[in-house]
């Protein structure tokens, strides 16, 4: 939100996006409320599906001007991957237009989308956020304003939302009460910033403010910042998931350093399962910092092992299944210079499926490792995630049929260890987090119908 600062918003929305890119690499866009000669105020967006190097350029942004700006990059988990569910959704209504990004999963969409449809409502897609959107309209329409709105649409709606609105006046930020995603407030000028992550902040110079607090309802408007706390004090979920992988390293969320957490995790992994090695490496992106506290942790060198490609973006044709070692091979390749007849500790950040793991071990003995010892910085994934993390359902996790010594088997290591539940707390502080996908126990009641 530029206020008086003369800031290009959609630029420094652009910026920001692209710090943001890990986030979701399916879609994304940029709206604005744009002031014409009239003065009369209209919301310009532009959206598309692929990398946000791909959909913007500079004839783009320039059309983009505007007083305030929402951006948004899409990591599909609910509605089909395409056009309709790209983001941010502009919605026009009573009182005007606004556009609205969303990241998180709501749980109890499928019941209010049949009752608006009785209703006689109409949807262009099948994302949870465009349901969000019609309680907006509706409740604004009987409330004083936009945040009184919010909150009233907030006691209707379950799950996990981060979301940021902006209405032809002002920009609202949103995180839900139990603060499932994450969500900071940043400063440049007199120009207020929400983001997910404090590396966009970084990125476009504003300095970090606070977080949004779980349950907050933040307006901007010209008169500055105006903060709603009545749904706070909430039990907090933070997801486990962003420290362990989502999350850049170089990002704080709720006061934590995703790095600090990931090398503690590393150090935890090293006290619980030492082994004689020569050398730990850590697999890009996310395995590296923990594969540096396994190192601090066990006095055994770090190395790197791996070049990735920077490179491989939307327009990388994706081998067929049969093809799929060659995939990881694309984006990856092994210095032999450095495994080559050495003991290796390799690093990851989960297994999933247990592909990726089982490709990568292949290639590090065909580099000439002489033994791969598997450590995981994140408990065996059992169990799918209702709130955003597109968790494959039960039959293709690997650890949900199958044993760890039978993992290890599969995957071709020498050992196997997975961080333990119980140490999970020790890597992130005292905060308050959701590890349902570990354990099965989620922090608020799942309705039968969506049940997997
Ligand atoms: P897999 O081959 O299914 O075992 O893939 C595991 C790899 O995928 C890990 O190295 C992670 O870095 C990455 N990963 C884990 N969870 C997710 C997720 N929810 N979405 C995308 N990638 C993931």
């Amino acid at each position: 939100f530029s206020n008086d600062d003369d800031l290009d918003v959609s630029r420094l929305t652009y910026y920001a996006l692209y710090a943001l890119q890990h986030r979701g690499q399916e879609s994304c866009g940029i709206a604005v409320n744009n002031v014409d000669a009239d003065g009369n105020i209209k919301m310009l967006q532009y959206k598309d599906m692929g990398l946000v190097q791909e959909v913007f350029n500079d004839f783009v942004l320039n059309e983009l001007s505007g007083q305030a700006a929402v951006g948004h990059v899409r990591y599909g988990t609910t509605g089909a991957s395409s056009r309709e569910s790209a983001q941010p959704l502009v919605s026009r209504y009573l009182k005007g237009s606004f556009a609205l990004a969303h990241n998180g999963n709501l749980v109890n969409v499928e019941a209010m989308r049949e009752e608006l449809q009785a209703q006689g409502a109409i949807f262009q897609s099948t994302n949870d956020s465009e349901i969000v959107a019609h309680l907006m309209a509706k409740e604004r329409i009987n409330t004083a304003s936009t945040a009184e709105a919010m909150l009233k649409v907030m006691k209707e709606i379950k799950g996990a939302y981060s979301l940021v609105i902006l209405t032809p006046k002002r920009l609202i930020a949103v995180r839900d009460p139990q603060g499932f995603k994450p969500m900071c407030i940043g400063k440049l000028k007199n120009s207020y910033v929400f983001a997910s992550e404090t590396c966009a902040l970084d990125s476009i110079g504003a300095d970090y403010v606070r977080e949004v607090e779980p349950g907050e309802v933040v307006v901007v408007d010209k008169e500055g910042l105006h903060s709603y706390t009545e749904l706070c004090g909430q039990k907090r979920a933070l997801c486990i998931f962003e420290y362990i992988y989502f999350a850049r390293p170089d990002s704080v969320i709720d006061n934590m350093n995703v790095y600090h957490s990931r090398i503690l995790a590393g150090k935890a992994l090293a006290k619980s399962y030492p082994v004689e090695a020569d050398l730990v490496v850590g697999v890009p992106d996310s395995g590296i910092a923990a594969a540096k506290g396994y190192a601090e942790g066990s006095g055994i060198p770090y190395g790197i092992a791996f070049h990735k490609n920077s490179y491989v973006g939307r327009t990388f044709i994706k081998p067929k299944q049969s093809q799929r070692e060659s995939s990881v091979k694309i984006k990856l390749n092994v210095l032999s210079e450095v495994v080559k007849g050495k003991r290796v500790i390799m690093v990851d950040d989960s297994i999933v499926r247990g592909t990726t793991c089982a490709n990568i071990i292949k290639m590090l003995k065909a580099a000439g490792a002489t033994e791969v010892h598997v450590r995981v910085s994140s408990p065996p994934f059992l169990y799918p995630c209702y709130f955003g993390t597109d968790v494959p359902s039960n039959e293709v996790l690997i650890a949900h049929s199958h044993s760890q010594e039978e993992i290890c088997e599969m995957i071709g290591a020498d050992s196997l260890g997975y961080m333990e539940l119980d140490k999970l707390q020790e890597t992130v502080g005292d905060i308050c987090y959701c590890d349902a996908c570990f354990t099965g126990k989620y922090p608020m009641a799942i309705p039968e119908n969506i049940i997997e």
